[in-house]
């Protein structure tokens, strides 16, 4: 079958990697000059196989409010973007925030990535990739007693999803990263998820995007995608800045782009740009670097090693599309790297980078099939699209093979915004 995915970032990629391998003609496409340029560049390199929760949860509308009165919020919203879909899709989200949906999308959600733990893990032993990967476990770290103390309902729930974690002292935290011990007056203890892993998700998408090349897929860049030709319960083409192009089927995986195309055929579907900023650092001294993930609980900031440089990522901010970089926001990263990790890294010559998290409303990504039977959809994986990504991928693959899946696809559909 010769198949379009339009979409060039984690989520298209690996969707044409696992198409390709089981026999179909993939073409990609995607505007930018190379893939994984948006979203996929700079995020802040977790595979959060444990740490997988939905943004939505009971007691975050209260938190919210909390943070954004807080120096360094980790949660803005501008002003200036607010409009009818923003205030739209914030009630759709809210509406999320009961125990009982929490409990059904963190399940969803849990599903797609332990899946892609797997799926993941298997690739690699497959193919050779560089992406500066390492499977050293992450840890959230808790700067105060009383913080570590509240953690009684998050580890309930970990332990009835099945999911593997350490509650551990700060000594512990220093066993497993030894650079901290430089900074043991900042924090009491953390908890560390052992199965989770790190590494940089652009390297991770340029390298596979070459063995997809090795074996026939075509990558049709520097083409926006305009639209898509519906006619009689089938796309016939997409209209693209170079021409309209034919397929036997098509998968939307634009990220927060995808209503843009979607939504024109009939469809509501809710994913909302959630803007994010990231500096990456070259390493100065390796021995006060991180080995793997130190998530600072009260800043919610990412500090991940990647071979000779680190990642600090964080921020939610909802400021519509707008992509420009204000120095302000760079505050939160640099002050966690350089109150946990001093000396580790050359802050002035980071880069700073943004971009914006496909978000739906219940945090569970739109992956499977549509109304429309040969239109397929790869998209809103939020905050956890990278690890999401083989997962979702390979899921999609049998989707369309018509095949037995590995994991249930209940609740992972464009169904559920469906009337
Ligand atoms: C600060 C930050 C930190 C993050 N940290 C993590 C993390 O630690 N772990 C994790 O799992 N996830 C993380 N994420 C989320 C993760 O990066 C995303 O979920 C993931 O990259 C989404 O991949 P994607 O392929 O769906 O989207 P994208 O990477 O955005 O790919 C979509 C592609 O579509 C193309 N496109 C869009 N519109 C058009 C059009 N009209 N025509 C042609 N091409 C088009 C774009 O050029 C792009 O290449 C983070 C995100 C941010 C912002």
């Amino acid at each position: 079958m010769k198949i379009i995915v339009l979409g060039g970032g984690v989520a298209g990629v690996s969707t044409a990697w696992y198409l390709a391998r089981s026999g179909h003609d993939v073409s990609v496409v995607d505007r930018r000059s190379a893939v994984g340029d948006e979203t996929s560049y700079g995020n802040a390199g977790m595979l959060s196989y444990g740490y997988t929760s939905p943004w939505a949860a009971p007691g975050v509308p209260f938190k919210a409010i909390k943070w954004a009165m807080q120096d360094m919020a980790p949660i803005l919203i501008s002003p200036t973007s607010f409009n009818l879909r923003t205030a739209k899709w914030m009630m759709q989200m809210l509406g999320q925030c009961t125990e009982g949906a929490y409990r059904i999308n963190k399940a969803r959600m849990l599903r797609v990535s332990q899946y892609s733990r797997t799926c993941l893990n298997e690739l690699i032993q497959e193919l050779s990739l560089d992406f500066d990967h390492r499977a050293k476990g992450t840890i959230e770290l808790f700067r105060s007693q009383e913080k570590m103390d509240s953690i009684g309902a998050d580890i309930e729930s970990l332990r009835n999803c099945g999911v593997r974690h350490e509650v551990i002292d700060q000594a512990e935290c220093i066993h497993h990263e030894p650079a901290l011990a430089n900074m043991r007056e900042k924090f009491v203890g953390g908890l560390r998820f052992p199965e989770d892993e790190t590494g940089d998700c652009n390297k991770f998408t340029a390298a596979l995007a070459e063995k997809c090349r090795s074996i026939g897929v075509k990558f049709i860049l520097d083409t926006t995608v305009e639209k898509l030709d519906a006619v009689s319960g089938r796309v016939t083409s997409v209209h693209t800045s170079k021409g309209e192009m034919i397929a036997d089927a098509f998968v939307v995986a634009l990220g927060s782009y995808s209503s843009f195309i979607l939504n024109p055929l009939g469809f509501n579907l809710p994913i909302y740009p959630i803007k994010g900023y990231s500096l990456t650092i070259p390493i100065l001294d390796p021995s006060r670097a991180p080995q793997s993930t130190v998530m600072d609980e009260s800043f919610k900031v990412a500090v991940t090693r990647f071979d000779d440089r680190i990642r600090v990522g964080g921020t939610a901010e909802i400021a519509g599309y707008d992509l420009s970089l204000d120095k302000k926001r760079r505050k939160p990263t640099e002050f966690v790297i350089q109150d946990l990790f001093p000396g580790a890294g050359d802050v002035s010559k980071a880069e700073f980078w943004c971009g914006l998290r496909p978000m739906t409303p219940d945090s569970v990504p739109v992956v499977g099939e549509t109304p429309i039977r040969n239109l397929f959809t790869n998209t809103g994986h939020g905050t956890l699209g990278w690890t999401m990504s083989q997962g979702s991928a390979r899921l999609l693959r049998d989707v369309i093979n018509g095949k037995q899946t590995d994991i249930d696809t209940e609740g992972l559909s464009i169904y559920r915004y469906v009337n």
